[in-house]
């Protein structure tokens, strides 16, 4: 029987790091012909990193090995700069990253032939798809793992027809029409299209090197599945892209990774939803990322108040310049009064969440989220219903797939952007989606629910995903 080597390099950011590595854990389970080694590069302020690792060595997979390229290669100088924007961030870390990842593959694959093992392949994260190059190189595949969904895949395919029927500067304008892209039912609108498609300098050619690295795989690993996506996935058949995998939903359900702080919160909060009726709270947290100015904390405050629903609401300020990345927020920010108003009927987290842990809870019953991929698949897994409130990156296009094609949230906002400082949501909207979604007769909640049903059928044996996966192995085993 033929063993099978894989390489993972996944970005150690917490909504890419899970669900890469619980994939890899799939993976071994699936087929015990496979191993896998996870290469990454982690900076010395990464404790989320750090601990998801170890508990991820601990559970003792005999299969999956990690190798940290930083302290591998002895690199010292490297600050994680939490005051920069998200887009600057994600520029520092893979100009950081993709150098010290590209020379320790060289130098693996360089050995590997002495050591005469067989890699079959590569699975890259998004960031670090210039990597594509080396590989080929040395004539080893690449894979992508794709932690966005089918519908932000078919963007990257539609920028590769566009470019070439496009006259004059490529980058998207706001007068442009609405988009035709193969994998939405409906036209997109400009605006649900994320901001860095509008950059002429950085965003726009950042996207369509990204976009041409995914003509060059031999697969695309997606965490979506068939049944929540069938329109985009059937779209990618023809047209001569590489073959697509949906394999999810990939989440980590048990996720208990709490640092002292959030495990001190963590208690409180689960107390005081063990007090609460069934589906009477409504939960709000807005991503790794997602943060407010204090006009717009105030009209939550007064939006969830008028809603005359309980809530749990996770709150974070813009970042300081110092090393607290945004996490904290100190009652100041909220109206005068209202943390005595909301006594008993509402609890504020200022910082982590333990969402995973918060959405399983059957107190839970409505979750008003920056609609990140991986929110948007746990909230399905627990059959939360959602209120849709975009913040960055690709998320104002998932929130549309949900309202507008899925119809399995409801609306609040689909072109937020956390950026945009004069576009305030206003109480009264907020109360009118909050009662909107808790609202019992509401048809995205009876969606929702069945589509948890099918997410979970979807991953157990002979579910699409699993012999999705199954399809995954086969290939990545004859392509080689
Ligand atoms: N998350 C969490 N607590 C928070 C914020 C986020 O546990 O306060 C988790 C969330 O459960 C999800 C991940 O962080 O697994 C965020 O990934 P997503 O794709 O939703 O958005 P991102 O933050 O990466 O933009």
């Amino acid at each position: 029987m033929k063993k099978a080597k894989l390489i993972f390099v996944p970005s150690t950011s917490k909504g890419h790091l899970i669900p890469v590595l619980e994939f890899a854990k799939r993976l071994v389970d699936h087929d015990d012909r496979i191993s896998i080694s996870v290469v990454f590069v982690k900076l010395p302020s990464d404790p989320f990193a750090d601990a998801y690792i170890e508990s991820v060595k601990a559970s003792k997979l005999d299969r999956i090995d990690f190798i940290d390229v930083f302290q591998q290669q002895h690199c010292h100088s490297i600050v994680d700069n939490h005051s920069q924007s998200i887009q600057d961030h994600v520029n520092v870390v893979r100009e950081i990253h993709t150098p010290l990842l590209k020379d320790f593959v060289v130098d693996l694959l360089s050995r590997s032939r002495l050591d005469s093992v067989t890699f079959v392949g590569f699975v890259f994260d998004l960031l670090f798809v210039s990597l594509v190059d080396v590989a080929r190189e040395f004539n080893v595949p690449s894979y992508i793992f794709l932690t966005a969904n089918a519908g932000c895949l078919s963007l990257f395919f539609h920028l590769m027809t566009r470019q070439g029927e496009i006259r004059g500067s490529p980058e998207f304008k706001q007068s442009d029409p609405d988009q035709l892209i193969p994998g939405f039912i409906n036209p997109v609108p400009l605006n649900v299209l994320p901001s860095a498609l509008f950059d002429k300098d950085n965003g726009y050619p950042l996207l369509m090197m990204t976009a041409q690295k995914f003509k060059a795989v031999k697969g695309i690993v997606v965490n979506t599945f068939e049944e929540l996506e069938p329109y985009a996935i059937s779209s990618f058949s023809d047209h001569g892209n590489p073959p697509v995998y949906p394999v999810g939903p990939v989440l980590d359900i048990n996720c208990k990774l709490h640092t002292k702080f959030d495990l001190a919160q963590r208690e409180k909060v689960m107390k005081w939803l063990n007090e609460q009726p069934q589906s009477s709270v409504i939960f709000l947290c807005f991503g790794s990322f997602g943060h407010f100015l204090a006009p717009q904390v105030k009209e939550i405050a007064l939006g969830l108040e008028q809603s005359g629903y309980k809530f749990l609401w996770s709150l974070r300020v813009p970042p300081r310049n110092d090393d607290s990345g945004g996490v904290h927020c100190s009652e100041d920010m909220l109206p005068e009064g209202f943390v005595e108003r909301i006594q008993g009927k509402g609890m504020m987290i200022y910082g982590w969440a333990p969402q995973v842990e918060i959405l399983a809870h059957k107190a839970i019953g409505g979750f008003v989220s920056h609609c990140g991929w991986n929110s948007i698949l746990e909230s399905l897994w627990f059959g939360v219903p959602m209120v849709t409130w975009p913040m960055y990156a690709e998320q104002k296009l998932n929130a549309f797939k949900m309202v507008k094609e899925l119809e399995l949230a409801v609306e609040l906002r689909l072109d937020y952007e956390q950026l945009k400082v004069d576009d305030v949501v206003m109480a009264d909207e907020i109360e009118k989606a909050v009662k909107q979604v808790m609202d019992e007769r509401n048809e995205a909640r009876k969606k929702v629910k069945e589509m948890a049903e099918i997410a979970r059928k979807s991953i157990v044996s002979e579910g699409s995903s699993f012999l999705s996966i199954q399809r995954l192995i086969n290939d990545m085993i004859s392509n080689n």
